[in-house]
């Protein structure tokens, strides 16, 4: 089968096509980042009036790119939710739009299902599994028994990894999103400034990262007090070395109780040098596999949700024309 996807959650207006689930014939993503940076993050109110621009052109050059035209296509999925409600609703109704004038089945997907079935489009998934999930508004893990059924075992109890990135980012006067700037900045510092580490109780798989945020924002101002002036790449190598370590820890541990097949990876923040190498260190010495895709499909796109779609589609999941954008939508319920 041939899924035509489409994600508008965030600031990516994003169409791929994807074959039998895990081919991509086509992976457009126009980003909105420049239009955002001026304001230092994303204005709801921005990013859909770029969706309404770019959607119906993104879709074009995704079927131009994979030379085909829509009477191809099979179905056509579509991120139902989570993110922001005026962004989603785009995606939606230009995804309603053309499963109705092509007569095709219309498939919602979660976008956190979607993040983490990146996996699929470069390794087979083995069941059980575990997926580390760190994105700019999620920081859990999810333990799957088999496609399609998410366990959140472990959730941030307050901010996600990529936004404690983005406000850190902030603080030491990076653009949006500072996510990728302070990973190139900690490559070359030294993480030489204590932080601290949220565990929180011993057995459990839940994450913060508020204190964190706090802690990089008061040694600042302290220093700054002082009359000193912190090196910012030994900052950046402090915060994310703090970030990385609870993440890399946990992960190993669920991934041991839960006795999993494979580990996944997902998400924007999975996009991190130092998340990917410390990761990739540690699982050398665990028996089960690792996975983490590439970059580009870490970060925001519309191949995850046709990777997803396809899954979905074939277990006969279905919307019809009353579906909307829900910017809150439970991943345990899909
Ligand atoms: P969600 O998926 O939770 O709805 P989102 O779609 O906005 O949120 P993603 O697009 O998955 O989030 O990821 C964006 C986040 O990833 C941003 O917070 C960004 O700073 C962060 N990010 C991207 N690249 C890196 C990197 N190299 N290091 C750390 N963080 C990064
Ligand atoms: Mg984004
Ligand atoms: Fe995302």
């Amino acid at each position: 089968e041939i899924i035509l996807a489409i994600e508008t959650s965030c600031d990516e207006t994003a169409v791929a096509i994807i074959k039998n689930g895990t081919e991509m014939l086509a992976n457009i993503v126009a980003s909105q980042i420049e239009s955002h940076k001026r304001f230092g993050g994303v204005v709801p109110e921005v990013a859909s009036r770029h969706h309404v621009e770019q959607v119906t052109v993104v879709i074009e050059e995704a079927l131009v790119t994979a030379g085909l035209t829509m009477e191809e296509i099979t179905a056509i999925a579509v991120t139902e939710g989570p993110g922001l409600v005026g962004a989603l609703l785009i995606g939606v109704n230009a995804a309603k739009a053309l499963a109705f004038a092509h007569d095709l089945p219309l498939v919602p997907v979660h976008h956190i299902a979607g993040h983490i079935y990146a996996n699929r489009l470069v390794t087979e998934m083995h069941f059980p599994l575990l997926a580390l999930v760190v994105s700019g508004g999620h920081t859990e893990l999810v333990y799957m028994k088999e496609h399609g059924s998410f366990e959140v075992i472990g959730e941030t109890r307050d901010d996600a990894a990529g936004e404690a990135y983005d406000k850190v980012a902030r603080t030491l006067n990076m653009p949006y999103p500072g996510g990728p700037h302070i990973d190139r900045l900690a490559q070359a510092g030294q993480p030489s400034i204590k932080l601290p580490r949220a565990w929180l109780e011993p057995d459990s798989y839940d994450f913060s990262f508020s204190g964190l945020k706090s802690a990089v924002i008061n040694t600042v101002h302290n220093a700054a007090q002082r009359g000193e002036e912190l090196a910012p790449e030994d900052l950046a190598a402090s915060f994310q070395a703090s970030v990385v370590e609870v993440l890399v820890e946990k992960t190993a541990r669920a991934a041991r109780a839960y006795d999993v097949k494979q580990v996944l990876v997902a998400g924007g923040v999975a996009a991190n040098q130092g998340l990917r190498s410390a990761l990739e260190a540690r699982f050398q010495n665990e028996e089960v596999p690792l996975v983490i895709p590439p970059l580009s499909l870490c970060t925001d796109n519309a191949a995850m949700i046709g990777a997803a779609g396809s899954i979905a589609y074939r277990k006969g999941t279905r919307a019809d024309w009353a579906l909307n954008g829900v910017p809150g939508l439970d991943l345990e319920a899909q």
